[in-house]
């Protein structure tokens, strides 16, 4: 089967504007409020208990009266855009993003909840786990359109669906970054419906919350968070927009791209650490200009600096990790016990800035 940029669920994930006296359809906002909740217990809920409850929940707590659709599709937008997490025992957890986004919601500090989903569109990528049928797809959909849209300043329906769904890999722009001619990306004669369903559900969704404007049948960036996006993909370009290894590692290349990061700040986290593994001071490594070689490590990642208004590349958010560390931190399977050891000792950086341990095990639960 031919993978495309598909849509997640069936339906919108946002249909209204967010803001005061919205009619929005609250099944995104609903299943985010629904399994704040029930997760305070244990940080989940199951898929099953999702299943059975969320209907009455919306009904309940939205006076929503929910359509016929899966109920599974309830949290597939919000698991698209990275607002929850589901591992494979199909328990279902809140995003760090996601806790964030539902307490400026419930702020109402709209322009912030706007920046966050744009914030969470640029980390989504194909495969995604709430588009599960697309398998070959090693790409940011979302970098490729607002990179496209910066450029063109439109683009029509009809682009969306029939040539930007269908983009692959890099060679498939690689003509248009050479001429910028909108017209060397190829079009797609196949108009089946399948095509026009990431225009529907996903485009016009963004339409709806006022981050796309529609007119005329052109798509542009709404004005008000077009410096937003900008500072986004100024210094990134379309290759940077696929990957062939984990997205955390591309994330990182593009954090460094956009928050200029001052390499004293390593150095000098490492003298504070006597060159000593942070983890454990017994880490011998080798000798590397005479010290014991390690490397430093922003336990809070940089890639989340554009949802922070402190400083993340702070010397006190700065460890020094032993290679073998280092690799585990971004590649091992179980996280948890190095990052309770990291978050103790940065405790009073992570408490001043309201970060708990769980928000770690958020962050680092990528990929
Ligand atoms: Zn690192
Ligand atoms: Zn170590």
């Amino acid at each position: 089967m031919a993978d495309f940029w598909q849509a997640p669920g069936n339906g919108k994930g946002f249909d209204s504007f967010l803001g005061d006296n919205s009619k929005m359809n609250n099944r995104t906002i609903g299943a985010l409020s629904y399994i704040k909740e029930k997760s305070l217990e244990n940080g989940y809920v199951t898929q099953a208990q999702f299943i059975s409850e969320i209907k009455a929940y919306l009904l309940e707590k939205f006076q929503e009266n929910p359509n016929e659709s899966l109920e599974s599709h309830f949290y597939r937008p919000a698991l698209f855009y990275g607002f929850l997490h589901i591992n494979q025992d199909n328990k279902i957890s809140l995003s760090i993003e996601g806790n964030l986004f539902l307490n400026s919601y419930e702020t109402r500090d709209y322009l912030a909840c706007q920046k966050l989903i744009i914030n969470q569109l640029d980390n989504t990528t194909y495969p995604n786990s709430a588009t599960q049928k697309i398998k070959s797809l090693k790409l940011f959909p979302f970098r490729i359109l607002f990179k496209l849209l910066l450029e063109q300043k439109e683009l029509t329906s009809t682009f969306i669906s029939r040539a930007l769904v269908h983009i692959k890999t890099y060679s498939d722009l690689y003509e248009y970054e050479r001429t910028k001619e909108l017209s060397s990306i190829a079009l797609h004669n196949d108009t089946s419906s399948k095509y026009i369903k990431f225009n529907t559900w996903v485009i016009n969704s963004l339409v709806n919350l006022n981050i796309l404007i529609l007119q005329e049948k052109k798509l542009s960036i709404n004005r008000e968070v077009l410096n937003h996006i900008e500072s986004l993909y100024e210094n990134t370009s379309f290759i940077d927009m696929f990957f062939s290894d984990t997205s955390c590692s591309v994330n990182e290349k593009i954090a460094e791209k956009r928050v200029q990061r001052d390499a004293t700040l390593i150095l000098k986290a490492k003298e504070r650490d006597s060159y000593a593994c942070s983890v454990n001071a017994r880490h011998i490594t080798f000798m590397s200009k005479g010290k014991n070689y390690v490397e430093g490590h922003h336990v809070i990642p940089m890639f989340q600096q554009k949802n922070y208004s402190f400083k993340l590349d702070d010397i006190e958010n700065i460890v020094s990790l032993c290679p073998n560390c280092h690799r585990e931190i971004h590649s091992g399977d179980n996280k948890t016990e190095i990052l309770q050891q990291l978050y103790s000792l940065n405790k009073q950086y992570m408490s001043a800035n309201s970060i708990d341990l769980r928000d770690l095990y958020k962050m680092y639960s990528c990929a």
